[in-house]
């Protein structure tokens, strides 16, 4: 049996904004499996990012857990939980999120200079993983200076660089043309499957998510089904 490498359980998560309130996950259950590829999909506003953004530690839910194996990351303190961040998660957003003034190459360096990688070996795994974006012809280019297609490469570079074991993907290829993105899900999959990687990756694309190992709907504040 494939084993579980990440457990969402009853996570409850309200906004409040003056008098408004809105319930955005009233009760999501999920599990995502070691070396799968889940599609998490669902209209916008459906809460998907509000997950995703919880399931990485960067937001807190009102209740619930997140069990990473058996670790109960809603009980890390902050500074654990960046720690814990930088050693297993990669995460690919749909604005690149890269840094402007960086080159390229640096910006594939920083989360193993961050993990105090030295920097002559972060400098080499950074080449290897642009080689296999195939960017190896721009690495001291800044990334303000090339396409968005290749901004989406380098973040992937660097989301996977540091060798973590769960990438969480928000609309990777959101930003794209229709050509462009379907080459950039082509690569980022074909990426993940070589390195064994678990994956969970939000898209409003159901052609894509078909090509996943399993896909989860959300629809009015909890995971609606497995079924597209
Ligand atoms: P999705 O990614 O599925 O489009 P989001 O998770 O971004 O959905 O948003 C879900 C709902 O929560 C939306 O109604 C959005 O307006 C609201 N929301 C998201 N972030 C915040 C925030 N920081 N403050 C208040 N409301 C928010
Ligand atoms: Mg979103």
């Amino acid at each position: 049996m494939t084993k579980i490498i990440l457990k969402a359980k009853n996570i409850v998560k309200t906004y409040t904004e003056g008098k408004v309130k809105t319930d955005v996950l009233k009760n999501v259950n999920l599990d995502i499996y070691e070396g799968e590829l889940t599609a998490i999909i669902g209209k916008s506003g459906s809460g998907k990012s509000t997950l995703m953004h919880i399931l990485g530690t960067l937001d807190t839910a009102d209740s619930g857990q997140i069990l990473f194996n058996d670790l109960d990351l809603t009980r890390l303190s902050a500074s654990k939980k960046a720690q814990f961040r930088n050693s297993n998660l990669g995460f690919v957003y749909q604005f690149h999120h890269l840094l402007g003034d960086f080159t390229v190459k640096e910006n594939v360096m920083m989360p193993l200079l961050i993990g105090n990688v030295p920097k002559s070996e972060a400098d080499k795994r950074a080449c290897e993983y642009l080689e296999k974006v195939g960017l190896s012809h721009r690495l001291n280019y800044l990334t303000t200076e090339i396409s968005g297609g290749e901004r989406q490469r380098v973040a992937i570079a660097r989301a996977l660089v540091h060798k973590p074991d769960l990438i969480l993907a928000d609309e990777p290829t959101g930003n794209l043309d229709a050509h462009n993105a379907n080459e950039i899900f082509t690569l980022f999959t074909n990426l993940v499957r070589e390195e064994k990687l678990s994956v969970v990756m939000v898209t409003h694309d159901n052609q894509l998510a078909a090509l996943c190992d399993r896909t989860y709907v959300m629809k009015d504040g909890v995971i609606d089904s497995n079924e597209l």
